[in-house]
């Protein structure tokens, strides 16, 4: 039970943040470089987008400079949230908008991005004021807010509908929160405004994680498939054991973080194969991948309601759920097709997508460091698919092999 004093000393702890959120958002600081209103592809040790525009001139996506109107909500400025937001500033996001009510602690030092100058201050305007230095293009909006908290519940619901650069809605959130009651408040608010949003987490003993991308109607949404075991009436912090914290490590985050923003890329600038659910188990190095279908019995009448939506847009156009394929697309269409052009750089991609044979044309005076397979050498391959003895692998595994062997006697 609080006392009236401490629900008084609650509520100025809570002013103050607020204060601290507005100071700090005030004082973003100077920018380290004139910002630059055009993404140019010239390249020239003074334009820090030729790398990135590289994409577009070798065929890989078709409108890079896109990605400057593209607006992104990040909830959760945490292990996850954290480095998504650094890709997203590094890679040219239009406008970031990152939401958190936490404070940096000497305990988050095991993760990437905040460092020890930074303990005691918000990590959304912290963030932000680090972010503004490495790309000041990038308009940041960093907000001291609880998601969970009902009094916040509207504005974030108002930030979806109309945080775009023009006004308009965003295009997407990431979720980057580690409880179910904040993962069921950016469900209910990305439902409510019709919003897409790719779920992310890890699990408590830092050995996996996941993205999973909800479109509202299209995917099953956060409680189509609800959890086996949540908290009910309780403070889900109330549940952690005394003296005991989940594990947690800056690998696994990072891989995360990375598939995370890897997919919204793809999603935002519409090339490759979008990823729906798409899992990480570290101790196996396995990566499990499909779709969730919605549930038509979900117990969330916003998300049967856009399931009704969707599936009446889906008698119009029955392929709905294969717009997220851009590969598939652009074969079905013939047209657009991602290839790797010939380009100033002299650089061959290396992929699974790519035609190995061509990306073996190097240019003249390359060759490469190690031998390489041909196709042939690949079907005969049974080394890792088939699992059979030593002697049906190419002779660069056995001296590989045999090197092994060598090191360790
Ligand atoms: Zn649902």
């Amino acid at each position: 039970m609080h006392s009236p004093r401490s629900s008084e000393l609650e509520a100025l702890k809570r002013r103050v943040m607020k204060l601290e959120s507005e100071l700090d958002s005030l004082q973003i600081g100077k920018p380290t470089r004139e910002r630059l209103e055009v993404m140019s592809d010239v390249v020239v040790d003074s334009n820090p987008y030729s790398r990135l525009m590289a994409l577009k001139k070798m065929g890989i996506v078709k409108n890079y400079e896109e990605i400057r109107r593209r607006t992104v909500v990040v909830v959760g400025i945490g292990g996850i949230g954290s480095t998504a937001c650094e890709m997203m500033a590094r890679c040219g996001i239009g406008k970031l908008i990152m939401l958190d009510y936490d404070k940096i602690e000497l305990a988050n030092m095991n993760r990437l991005f905040f460092c020890p100058e930074h303990v005691g201050q918000l990590k959304t305007a912290a963030a932000a004021r680090i972010l503004a230095k490495i790309n000041p293009d990038v308009i940041y909006e960093p907000h001291d807010m609880d998601v969970t908290e009902l009094a916040y519940f509207r504005r974030f619901c108002q930030i979806l509908s109309t945080g775009g650069l023009c006004g308009q809605k965003v295009d997407l959130v990431l979720g980057c929160v580690d409880n179910y009651q904040a993962r069921s408040s950016i469900n209910q608010a990305c439902l409510e405004t019709d919003v897409p949003w790719y779920e992310s987490g890890v699990s408590e003993d830092a050995m996996g994680g996941h993205i999973q991308l909800i479109i509202p109607g299209l995917t099953a949404c956060f409680e189509c498939v609800p959890p086996l075991i949540v908290a009910s009436g309780i403070d889900e912090s109330t549940l952690k054991r005394e003296g005991v914290c989940a594990a947690s490590l800056p690998t696994t985050m990072g891989v995360i973080s990375s598939l995370l923003v890897q997919n919204s890329l793809k999603y935002l600038l519409r090339f490759g194969k979008v990823g729906f659910y798409l899992g990480y188990q570290a101790l196996l190095d396995f990566f499990p991948s499909h779709m969730i279908h919605p549930n038509s019995e979900c117990r969330n009448s916003w998300c049967t309601k856009r399931q009704l939506m969707c599936r009446e847009q889906t008698e119009r156009n029955p392929r709905l759920a294969e717009q997220f394929d851009f590969c598939a697309k652009n074969k079905l269409t013939g047209s657009d097709t991602v290839h790797h052009q010939e380009n100033s750089y002299g650089i061959t991609v290396e992929g699974s997508s790519c035609d190995v044979e061509e990306a073996e044309r190097l240019p003249a005076g390359l060759n490469f460091l190690h031998p390489r397979f041909s196709a042939q050498d690949r079907q005969e391959d049974a080394f890792q698919q088939k699992g059979t003895s030593e002697d049906a692998c190419p002779d660069w595994y056995r001296i590989e092999s045999l090197r092994r062997q060598l090191k360790e006697l």
